[in-house]
This record gives structure tokens, sequence and C-alpha cells, in this order.
């Protein structure tokens, strides 16, 4: 195997991006729960790919924490399978 160039991507950089810290410039409901997150409230931006082109929602604090959590869940159990793989 060749050494692989440059920086490691992550799945967050390579599907959809990251989630971005950001300031609501008007009164936005989230995306999940419906909450309204009210003018210069901090909520969290993530990309998200919908029929072909890239839409951003964004999502309460509440949700985003969630989200996380369930993103770390499925990485654990992908992780898990990766290493079953490398010890053959
Ligand atoms: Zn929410």
């Amino acid at each position: 195997m060749t050494k692989p160039k440059g920086k490691t991507p992550s799945l967050l950089s390579m599907s959809t991006g990251t989630p971005t810290v950001h300031t609501c410039g008007k009164a936005t409901p989230c995306d999940r729960c419906g909450e309204t997150v009210l003018k210069g409230q901090s909520c969290f931006q993530i990309p998200k790919m919908k029929s072909g082109f890239t839409s951003g929602p964004i999502f309460c604090s509440i949700c985003t924490a969630e989200i996380i959590v369930q993103t770390k869940t499925e990485l654990s159990a992908l992780e898990e399978e990766s290493q079953q793989f490398l010890k053959g």
C-alpha cells in the first residue's frame, strides 16, 4: 500500500460536511423538532444532500447534541467492524 497523501478525510468532510455554529439571522424552525430558533440565537447548521443539491438546515442545540450522540453510536459500530477486518 502506498502512503496516502494529504490530510486524512473524515466521514463528515467526505459526505455532507461538518456541522457549523450558526447564528440565526431570522427566526428559523429546527429541521428536526420544529422548535423555533429565535433571531440572534445560536444553532447548528448541518449540510444535507437533497436531490442533488446541498442545503443547510439548522438544528437547535438539543437536537444537535442528540445527532452527535447518534453519530458516535454509529461510528463506534463501524469502528468495531473495521477493526475486525484488520485482524483478518
Ligand atoms: Zn430541535
